[in-house]
């Protein structure tokens, strides 16, 4: 039989697929355990807003219907609320679809894109299959080391990822910083700010030199794009939604990269519905907050060292390694993120969850640490 592998393109050869959260069932089946508690994707513990539950109900006796494909309603309601025009908007089937369709867009073999150390698995995943060179500078802090990664630049850099905060480390950067960042950056070159964890960064770290509202330079630096998606705090994760904001040329580029109808019509209504539930946003925020206190103070109080987080997840450093402890956890029903594969072999990433899955996982880690 023909070698199918060995017949991919080289970049797809080396790709290893990105490895998801162990899934809740999968856990309860295979260590016979009930009511797992999974706190390993960053997912909302709330759900979604029981408005865009409603709304994707009342969609599914449509679904005969394809989907509005340039998905207008949507683009409307975010276009208003971003103060943005709709023809800056691209949807897309969670925002990976965006960071995807920018590195189909404009990135081959001849291309180098970078990240930091310690930022988003999927960079690297995108980059390895358009069969680029990754450039990886070492963080600053645990964080992107803005001055590295400019100075990594070179004539083939088509890509640079940043996610603020950043996954999985929590770390952020200030607006003062990233705009003297994005100054610098040659306007050939995409920056792809990655705000998955927008709103709970932008709730908590407020003041003069707090953290940025990315959208406030899409105007300004026409090689900008921001990204930011329904999965996280709005709780719409398994219907998969999210969109990118930049100029309006770029937008056009990458609505043709767009593969047709890619974003289905429950998650459309499901994220207008969304937007339009602040209470429900307020709610998740504030909820997330006390949960990261109560997290900290278990972690202080077992003597673990963390990275604080301006995010729904917290990175805690086990001062040994972490893997044989994360299949503890799973026994004692607590699904967490291992993070080896980010270079942080001692950590595990542990989503905020709602108090009682906070006082589970922190019970959990002090009896499987002795
Ligand atoms: C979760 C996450 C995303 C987005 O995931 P989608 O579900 O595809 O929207 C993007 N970037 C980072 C850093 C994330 O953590």
């Amino acid at each position: 039989m023909t070698d199918y592998l060995k017949l991919a393109l080289t970049g797809v050869q080396g790709l290893a697929p990105y490895p998801p959260g162990k899934p809740i069932e999968e856990v309860e089946r295979e260590y016979g355990v009930k009511n797992a508690a999974k706190l390993a994707s960053n997912e909302n513990p709330l759900g979604p807003s029981p408005r865009a539950i409603e709304a994707m109900q009342a969609a599914v006796k449509d679904v005969w219907l394809y989907p509005d494909g340039n998905g207008f309603n949507l683009k409307s309601k975010l276009a208003t609320k971003l103060g943005v025009s709709m023809d800056m908007i691209t949807l897309g089937n969670g925002s990976s679809d965006i960071l995807q369709f920018v590195m189909q867009a404009y990135v081959d073999k001849e291309s180098e894109v970078i990240f930091s150390q310690h930022s988003f698995a999927i960079y690297p995943i995108l980059t390895q299959m358009m069969g680029a060179t990754a450039v990886v500078p070492p963080a600053k802090n645990w964080g992107n080391d803005l001055d590295a990664i400019a100075a990594a630049v070179t004539e083939r850099t088509r890509v640079i990822f940043i996610a603020n905060p950043n996954n999985p480390t929590g770390t952020w950067l200030s607006g003062a910083e990233l705009e003297a960042f994005l100054a610098k950056i040659p306007e050939q070159v995409i920056v792809v700010l990655d705000e998955a964890y927008f709103e709970y960064a932008i709730a908590a770290e407020t003041g003069a030199n707090g953290y940025p509202d990315g959208m406030q330079w899409v105007d300004r630096y026409p090689n900008l794009v921001v990204s930011r998606t329904f999965s996280k705090v709005y709780g719409l994760a398994g219907v998969r939604i999210g969109y990118g904001v930049c100029n309006p040329q770029l937008a056009d580029v990458l609505n043709r990269v767009r593969p047709p109808f890619n974003v289905n019509s429950i998650a459309l209504v499901g994220a207008e519905a969304a937007l339009d539930d602040t209470e429900h946003l307020t709610r998740s925020v504030s909820i997330n907050a006390a949960g990261l206190q109560q997290l900290y103070a278990g972690f202080e109080a077992m003597g673990l060292d963390y990275i604080p987080s301006a995010g729904n997840f917290v990175a805690v450093d086990l001062a040994q390694t972490a893997a044989p402890f994360y299949e503890d956890l799973l026994r004692e029903g607590v699904i967490v993120r291992p993070v080896a594969n980010y270079q942080m072999p001692t950590y595990l990433r542990i989503t905020v969850g709602s108090e009682a899955q906070n006082s589970k996982v922190l019970a959990a880690l002090k009896k499987v640490l002795g």
